[in-house]
C-alpha cells in the first residue's frame, strides 16, 4: 500500500486540522492532513487516544468492501471528550469514553424495539444501518472523531481501566460474545466455536462466561490455539488435520454441540458449523459472507430439525460497552493478551501490512493517534 511520507505540520494550539489515515482507492489508506471535525447539535467530538485495526478495515483497503473516497478509516475508538455541540447533557470537556463501532441513534424504530445495529437513523431500520464509523461517516484512525447521537453512544471509562484494556471492547469483544449471547448458550452446553481470530476468541471467552461446560476451538494456526486455550477453549481441533464433525460428534458421545458459533464468514465453516449441532441446536453466525450462501439439506434435517440459525451484528451504544467495561474491570475478562502490536498513527500503513498479512503473530493491533 501507499503510505506518504509525512510533511513537516506546524500545529499550533488554535489549529484547525488533524492526521487521519484516509482511504483513497484499493490498496491507498494513507495519512493525510484533513480539517477537524465540529460537533452540531446532539454531536461531539473526541480526541482519540487508541484504536486499532479491524479485519473489516482490511477488506476496505484490499477495496472488497467499497466506501467512498476520502472516507477516513477505522471504528475502534477510544479518547477523551474535546468539544459537545448542543443538546448533551452529563458529559464534560476532558471526559474519557470508550465508543462503540456500532453508533445506534436511540429514536428510530430499530433502536426502540431493540435492534439497534439495523438502526435506521430516526425511523425505520436499515441492515447494518447503525455502523457508520468508517463507513458512511468518517472513522476513528484519526487524531479527532465526530460522535454522532452522543448521548447514546459516548460510554465513561472508570478510572481504574486503561485505554488498552477497553479499545476491543468496541468491535471486537462485543461482537464475539454476542455470538453466544444471540445463541443462547446455557449451562452445561457444548459450544463449538469455528475459527479463533479475535472475534472467534471473544466468542470462545463468550461462551465460557455465558456457562458452557465444554468449548472446542476450531483452529488450525498453532498461535491462535495457544491464544484459544488462554481464552477458554478447553479443546482446539486443527481442521487441516482433523474430521472436526466427526470429532465434535465423538466428544460429546454422538449427540453433537449445543451450539456453534461460526466466526469467519465461509460456506465450508458455516456448513460445518450446521453439522456439528444437534437437533434444536443453534448456529450463531457472525462471519461476514460474500456470494451464496448454501445449507444441505441433509445437515438440515430437510428443514424439519428444529435448528436454529441466528445472526448477529456487533451490539453497540453506551450501556453495551457500561456492561463489558464492568466485565473487564470486575476482572471477569481481560482482552488485553489479544493486542499483540502497537504503532503510533503515523506508522498506520506498517500496521496494515503488519495485520493484513498476519506477519509475526500478530492478533490486535493497537494504533496510537
Ligand atoms: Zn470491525
Ligand atoms: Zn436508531
Amino acid at each position: 500500500m501507499a503510505v506518504a511520507t509525512p510533511l513537516p505540520e506546524v500545529q499550533t494550539a488554535g489549529s484547525r486540522t488533524m492526521r487521519a489515515a484516509v482511504f483513497h482507492g484499493p490498496n491507498d489508506i494513507r495519512i493525510d492532513t484533513v480539517p477537524r471535525p465540529q460537533p452540531g447539535p446532539g454531536e461531539a467530538v473526541i480526541r482519540v487516544t487508541l484504536t486499532t485495526i479491524c479485519g473489516t478495515d482490511v477488506h476496505i483497503l484490499k477495496g472488497e468492501y467499497p466506501v467512498r473516497e476520502g472516507l477516513i478509516v477505522g471504528h475502534e475508538p477510544v479518547g477523551v471528550i474535546d468539544e459537545l455541540g448542543p443538546g448533551i447533557v452529563g458529559y464534560e470537556v476532558g471526559d474519557r469514553v470508550l465508543v462503540g463501532a456500532i453508533t445506534p441513534c436511540g429514536q428510530c424504530h430499530a433502536c426502540l424495539s431493540g435492534h439497534l445495529s439495523q438502526c435506521g437513523h430516526g425511523s425505520g431500520f436499515e441492515a447494518i444501518g447503525g455502523w457508520r464509523f468508517g463507513n458512511t461517516i468518517n472513522g476513528a484512525q484519526a487524531e479527532y472523531l465526530l460522535v454522532p447521537n452522543a448521548q447514546a453512544n459516548l460510554a465513561k471509562i472508570p478510572e481504574t481501566l486503561t485505554d488498552e484494556q477497553v479499545v476491543l471492547l468496541a468491535d471486537i469483544a462485543s461482537t464475539g460474545f454476542s455470538g453466544a449471547e444471540s445463541g443462547e448458550v446455557r449451562i452445561g452446553d457444548t459450544v463449538v466455536v469455528f475459527a479463533q481470530g479475535p472475534i472467534g476468541l471473544c466468542a470462545t471467552a463468550g461462551a465460557k462466561l455465558m456457562g458452557a461446560a465444554r468449548v472446542i476451538g476450531i483452529e488450525g494456526d498453532a498461535h491462535r490455539a495457544d491464544v484459544a486455550r488462554r481464552m477458554g477453549a478447553d479443546v482446539v481441533l486443527d481442521p487441516t488435520t482433523t474430521d472436526v464433525v466427526a470429532e465434535v460428534r465423538r466428544l460429546t458421545s454422538g449427540m453433537g454441540a449445543d451450539v456453534a458459533i461460526e466466526a469467519l464468514g465461509l460456506q465450508e465453516t458455516f456448513e460445518s458449523a450446521l453439522r456439528c449441532v444437534r437437533p434444536g441446536g443453534t448456529v450463531s453466525s457472525l462471519g461476514v459472507y460474500s456470494g451464496k450462501l448454501e445449507v444441505p439439506y441433509e445437515a438440515f434435517a430437510a428443514g424439519l430439525g428444529d435448528h436454529r440459525i441466528v445472526t448477529t451484528l456487533c451490539p453497540g451504544g453506551k450501556e453495551r460497552m457500561g456492561r463489558l467495561m464492568r466485565m473487564v474491570e470486575m476482572g471477569r475478562f481481560d482482552p488485553t493478551p489479544l493486542i499483540t502490536h502497537r504503532f503510533p498513527l503515523e506508522e498506520i500503513g506498517d500496521a496494515y501490512r503488519v495485520f493484513s498479512n498476519r506477519l509475526d503473530g500478530v492478533l490486535k493491533v493497537a494504533i496510537r493517534p
